[in-house]
């Protein structure tokens, strides 16, 4: 199952410290992690194997739109800074407008991220 994980600057340690907590699942064989490029980096420096995509600005949160639109992504945690605004909305909100089209789901926040994941563990 691959999982998509994006964090913006402000909550980049934020979600490494949840990869951490979480490292014996996201670890299984069954899940494979994709970042955006910076997050990417940022997990595996964690330890975390990455298939990483450009940065989230370069047009590396489109890259992982497509690969849900192609059914290959099926799980986005998207940790999102609520606070600031970004030069690349547009692919920001495409992301989470494909995510809902194809029905996938998509966590903006570690609580919901959490949520997901524990379902994903009793799945095993
Ligand atoms: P980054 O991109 O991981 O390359 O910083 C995240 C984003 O801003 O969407």
């Amino acid at each position: 199952m691959e999982i998509a994980i994006i964090a913006h600057d402000v909550k980049k340690a934020d979600l490494v410290q949840f990869l951490n907590k979480n490292k014996v699942i996201l670890q299984e064989e069954k899940i494979k992690l994709i970042a955006t490029g910076t997050t990417g980096s940022k997990a595996e420096n964690s330890g975390f194997k990455v298939k990483k995509m450009l940065s989230g600005p370069l047009g590396g949160d489109a890259q992982i739109a497509a690969r849900v639109a192609e059914g290959k992504t099926k799980m986005v945690f998207f940790f999102k800074d609520p606070l600031s605004s970004h030069p690349h909305e547009a692919d920001i909100n495409m992301l989470i407008r494909v995510c809902d089209v194809h029905n996938v789901p998509l966590a903006t926040n570690e609580a919901t991220a959490q949520l997901l994941l524990d379902a994903i563990a009793q799945q095993s």
